[in-house]
């Protein structure tokens, strides 16, 4: 496969380096070797991006068009990028070092799925006629209309860059936005190369738009720009933070996907096979990088050895390798500091007590491998338990009742997900309840769709991404009364 030797920025309709005409490499995580380099852009690209997208909004051709024709170029985009998904899983599995199954069977049916959906919801956009009893005497005649915010800068992480991606492009377009794309450093190309694919699926140039470039220069300068109207970030807590901190007094309208350390509960009745093989994929799809992880594995005392027996076990026995390779099950991680910061998790959990169950093995020669691994002996209050490792590294905690369960789960800064295993079905959904998260699934870990909604609450941010309420985060109601 031949992959661009530059990945460049996406700016009305043209290819281009930044103004500055810098660049940082991108590796490739299972070999460590150069893929590409990006393009180290600066504010005055980000200007131009800007620029571009607020002509196409303020009355461009864009502008112009019904959600009908907008719902046509979705479905176009959609069904260019399904035709070509070969290309985009081989680049995914080596800008991401992850095994290509992962991208056939998951981001890239999901990418796929997500546009048409909100393809669909592009010319569903109704507003209501509200009934009152008239205004100083006189009736009045009330309606809303519902109108796209403006610019939306999209500013997404390296984990899921394609699927994460057409979560906000999908509504954002659906709903008339025009957007600026700011892909993460590690792993811009695939989402770039869906950008890419929209000049020849019809959209007006303009309409989206891509600036490579570092988080704290392009994203901090695309988040404070007065032109951006609505931004819609997924990333870690720390970077939300910032920018809620700096967009907040700039009242620009937010969506943060945040971290989150999601607990799986496994109580005394869980179906254990299938308790088994959901936590071991919630702890090592995406090799553990993925924001609803479920690296907290809350399990009822009587089972708590045959769990952690089973999980080391299917840990071990992982094949781990190039990404590209059929038997893969699991790549490499993102980066080499990345690979550095999980295995001073692990080493900091064992120093702080627990109980290291997986063997330690050979990893490939190349490349920033990390083996998975499973913690037992670990205590609430140890780091392990508490922070978000983006890894794939599981801790295990016992409890001895449900209520204990519950507190284990809600004592935490994040809340994003939790998965419940039970045949108890009524028990499920009290408990269900109970979790201070934006997401429970039963008997099954993370199961997304495009319909359901997803994002988190606490430390894992605000607003979702997903479903009608992804949608109607980048719209607003117009209200309109004539006084008769
Ligand atoms: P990150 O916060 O380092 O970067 C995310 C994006 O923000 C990148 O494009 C980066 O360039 C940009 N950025 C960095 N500094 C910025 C700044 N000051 N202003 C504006 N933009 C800036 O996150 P990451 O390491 O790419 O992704 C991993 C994190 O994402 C994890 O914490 C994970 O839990 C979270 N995540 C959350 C969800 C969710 O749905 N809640 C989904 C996936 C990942």
């Amino acid at each position: 496969m031949n992959i661009q030797a530059d990945c460049l920025n996406l700016i009305a309709g043209e290819r281009t380096p930044g103004y500055g005409n810098a660049w940082f490499d991108k590796l490739e995580p299972a070999t460590a070797a150069q893929l590409a380099r990006v393009a180290a852009s600066t504010p005055a690209d980000v200007d131009a991006a800007v620029s571009a997208a607020r002509s196409q909004f303020d009355g461009g051709d864009w502008a112009a068009l019904s959600g009908a024709a907008r719902a046509r170029l979705i479905h176009r985009l959609a069904d260019l990028l399904e035709v070509r998904s070969d290309f985009f899983a081989e680049l995914l599995a080596r800008e991401q070092g992850r095994a290509i199954m992962e991208m056939r069977m998951l981001d890239i049916p999901m990418a796929v799925d997500t546009l048409r959906y909100f393809a669909g919801w592009a010319d569903k956009l109704e507003g209501r006629q509200i009934p009152t009893s008239g205004f100083m005497g006189r009736p009045t005649f009330n309606y809303t209309v519902r109108e796209a915010v403006g610019v939306a800068a999209l500013i997404v992480p390296w984990n899921a860059p394609l699927m994460i991606g057409a979560w906000k492009l999908g509504p954002a377009l659906a709903a008339g936005c025009t957007v600026v794309i700011k892909p993460s450093e590690d792993a811009p190309l695939a989402l770039t190369a869906l950008a890419d694919l929209s000049v020849e699926a019809g959209f007006p140039e303009g309409v989206i738009n891509v600036v490579q470039g570092r988080g704290p220069e392009v994203g901090r300068a695309l988040v404070t720009h007065p032109g951006v109207d609505k931004i819609s970030f997924t990333g870690s807590t720390v970077v939300g933070r910032d920018i809620a901190a700096v967009a907040g007094p700039l009242f620009k309208r937010l969506t943060l996907e945040l971290g989150g350390k999601a607990p799986q509960i496994i109580l005394p009745d869980a179906p254990l096979e299938q308790a088994i093989a959901g936590c071991a994929m919630g702890l090592f799809v995406d090799q553990g990088q993925t924001c609803a992880a479920g690296s907290r594995i809350l399990v009822h005392r009587s089972l708590h050895d045959t769990l952690c027996q089973a999980l080391a076990g299917a840990a071990d026995s992982l094949t781990l390798g190039d990404p590209l390779a059929a038997g893969t099950q699991m790549g490499a991680l993102i980066s080499a500091r990345h690979a550095e910061r999980v295995r001073a998790h692990i080493a900091r959990a064992v120093a702080q007590g627990a109980t290291l169950e997986t063997r330690e093995g050979p990893l490939p020669d190349q490349g920033f491998f990390v083996r998975p691994a499973i913690l037992s002996g670990v205590t609430p209050d140890m780091d392990i338990a508490r922070e978000e490792v983006f890894g794939p590294v599981g801790a295990v905690i016992p409890f001895d009742t449900e209520e204990e369960a519950i507190q284990l789960a809600n004592d935490c800064a994040y809340g994003l997900s939790a998965t419940l295993w039970t045949q108890n079905l009524s028990r499920a959904h009290q408990m269900a309840a109970r979790l201070r998260v934006g997401a429970v699934a039963i008997n099954g870990w993370s199961p997304l769709d495009a319909r359901l909604p997803w994002g988190g609450i606490k430390e894992s941010g605000t607003g979702n991404d997903l479903s009608r309420s992804a949608l109607d985060a980048y719209l607003t109601e117009k209200l309109v009364t004539l006084v008769m």
